[in-house]
């Protein structure tokens, strides 16, 4: 039975990580300090043989007894709303953090794999984003702390690689939504989904031309499964490569949730990319993968999903 440890285990892509492997028949050690994850994301895995809950923060010394085949490091705040809010934790992880579990992965002898992210490739100047593209990242920016910490950790991981035989992965995660988002997080369709279901107004920063590419998390966790047991080592996208407006997806959210709320326009924040979309020829070349999943089947799952842990928050309906 493989072991992995998976830092960030409760968050919203760490635990469907979590889910993924115990199904796979893997003992899974999932560690967070709950910082922007829950509990509530692995409750219905906690008890169940080959899955344990670890409470800790990775930038500080990571302790795992017994042997260990691959560490998983996903533990980062990710939403933008967090490079304001959390800019330091941010560095902290990225940086610390990462060390760390490159250090757990060369005394276990076991793979590394890290979640990087499309924003190493900053504001981009060429669209799609190929991974050969090196970036335009501002590093004094608000965003800069998630980028830089995420470069670095990029930096990092080829290091282990190069002087102590780490056997690595980078997998560089595009725009990712579905079930377990923070109903909070302050990423686009968190909000919109929430603003929907509450018949508040829907959000839009800027005029809502930039664009994104919005892939579902079971894509993503496909993806993940078979860079972990591919022999890349290469940085690959994963995402889903059909760029689409805010404007468009908050209209869409609004259809599908069947909403009353009127779409309003806020400032875009400082350094907000105007175009991110992923070039995924080296993931469909040497991994065999590409997304299955399309907006309105995702967009369908989060919404139900979301309207779910509404209910229960506010033990009363939605106005949509
Ligand atoms: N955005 C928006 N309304 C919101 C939140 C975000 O229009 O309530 C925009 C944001 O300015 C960006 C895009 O949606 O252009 C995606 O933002 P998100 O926070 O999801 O992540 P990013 O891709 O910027 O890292």
């Amino acid at each position: 039975m493989p072991r992995t440890v998976i830092t960030g285990g409760a968050g919203f892509i760490g635990s469907h990580l979590c889910d993924h492997f115990v199904a796979a028949g893997h003992e899974v050690v999932c560690i967070d300090n709950l910082l922007t994850g829950s509990r509530d994301n692995v409750a219905h895995l906690e008890g169940r043989e080959g899955f344990r809950f670890v409470l800790h923060d990775v930038t500080t010394f990571i302790e795992v007894e017994g042997a260990v085949d691959n560490v998983l490091h996903f533990a980062s705040p990710a939403s933008p709303a967090d490079f304001e809010r959390l800019p330091i934790q941010i560095l902290k992880v990225g940086a610390l953090g990462t060390h760390n579990a490159l250090g757990l992965a060369k005394a276990k002898g076991a793979r590394f794999l890290l979640a990087s992210t499309s924003e190493v490739y900053g504001d981009p100047e060429v669209n799609p984003q190929p991974e050969s593209y090196l970036g335009r990242v501002n590093p004094i920016g608000i965003r800069g702390v998630y980028d830089e910490s995420k470069r670095f950790a990029e930096a990092m991981t080829m290091a282990y690689r190069r002087v102590h035989g780490v056997d690595t992965r980078i997998v560089r995660i595009f725009n990712t939504y579905g079930e377990r988002m923070q109903l909070d997080d302050g990423r686009a369709l968190p909000n919109f989904i929430t603003q929907a279901l509450r018949g508040d107004p829907i959000t839009v920063y800027g005029d809502g031309r930039q664009t994104r590419s919005f892939g579902y998390v079971s894509d993503l966790i496909r993806g993940i499964d078979l860079l972990l047991s591919s022999d890349v080592w290469e940085p690959v996208n994963i995402g889903n490569p059909v760029e689409v407006s805010l404007l468009q997806v908050a209209n869409e959210v609004k259809e599908a949730t069947g909403s009353r709320s009127e779409i309003v326009f806020r400032p875009l924040p400082p350094g907000d990319p105007k175009v991110r979309r992923p070039d995924i020829t080296r993931a469909r070349d040497l991994l065999g993968w590409s997304p299955t999943v399309d907006r309105a089947q995702g967009f369908e799952r989060t919404i139900a999903d979301f309207r779910r842990r509404l209910r229960a928050e506010t033990g009363a309906g939605d106005s949509a």
